[in-house]
């Protein structure tokens, strides 16, 4: 019998990483939820994986410090025994243009949103390769480190390093069965975009060809397909943007 797949999801106590957790959930792959402090709707998701048949389990950690993901991954791979795909979904903005933006919010958005995942994807790779069964790993990263945006200096260089770091390491373990793809997504309606000015939002809907925000889900099921099919599809960043950046 083939054995069960086990997913780690980051930042999956919310937004774009809880659809990702159900949508995994769905295609029969157990879920190791990671949250930073949202405890209670980590719970929920979790609930909510188990709802769709599979096992879940909390795995708090701050991706930002690497000893943190080393003990998270050590408890996945101890409760689950395996670990197949890694999702680095974790993330956070603080927006500010160059000339007002303080050291602390370049150094907290860079530490989350890059270091995060050299942590995390460092700390899952010696299972990967022991296991010998290939593996997965998708980043989400963001329009913004494509195509620059103001007053994202701090977040866009961040996601621009996710995106040198996923052809990087696509190249280093391709051999060994491993994919590593990232997933760049436009506007997508989250509490991390609740936020933004009206005129923004508005701004942003006029730019985007499909003349609207995209739905989670809608992120999640290109990470399923990478997650699940896409065995010939490595080092590439698939942008989810309805249209915004053609
Ligand atoms: P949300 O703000 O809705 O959720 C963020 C999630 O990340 C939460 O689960 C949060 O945990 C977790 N998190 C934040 N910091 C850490 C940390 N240091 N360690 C562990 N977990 C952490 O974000 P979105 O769902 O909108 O974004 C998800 C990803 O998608 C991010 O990487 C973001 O940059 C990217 N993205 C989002 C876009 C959008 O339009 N929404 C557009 C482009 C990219 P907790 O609940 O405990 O705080």
């Amino acid at each position: 019998m083939m054995e069960k797949k086990v997913a780690l999801v980051t930042g999956a106590s919310r937004g774009i990483g809880k659809a990702i957790a159900i949508a995994l959930a769905q295609r029969g792959i157990d879920i190791a939820i990671n949250y930073r402090s949202n405890e209670k709707e980590a719970r929920e998701v979790m609930k909510l994986v188990k709802k769709e048949g599979q096992a879940a389990m909390l795995a708090p950690a701050d991706v930002a410090d690497f000893q943190h993901c080393r003990e998270m991954v050590k408890q996945v791979v101890d409760y689950f025994g395996r670990v197949d795909i890694l999702v680095n979904n974790a993330g956070i903005r603080a927006d500010n243009l160059l000339a007002r933006m303080k050291e602390e919010d370049w150094e907290k958005v860079l530490h989350t949103n890059l270091n995060g995942v050299y942590n995390c994807t460092r700390s899952v790779m010696r299972s990967l390769l022991k296991q010998k069964n290939g593996g997965r790993i998708i980043n989400i990263a963001s329009i913004s480190g494509i195509y620059g945006n103001a007053g994202q200096a701090n977040y866009a260089a961040a996601k621009a390093g996710v995106i040198g770091f996923t052809k990087s390491v696509a190249k280093e373990v391709g051999a060994r069965g491993i994919t590593v793809n990232a997933v760049a997504p436009g506007f997508i309606q989250t509490e991390m975009t609740e936020d933004l000015s009206e005129n923004l939002k508005q701004e942003a809907v006029r730019a985007i060809p499909l003349g609207r925000f995209g739905k989670v889900e809608e992120v999640a099921e290109v990470v399923v397909f990478l997650a699940t099919k896409g065995s010939y599809i490595t080092g590439q960043v698939i942008s989810v943007d309805g249209g915004l950046v053609i």
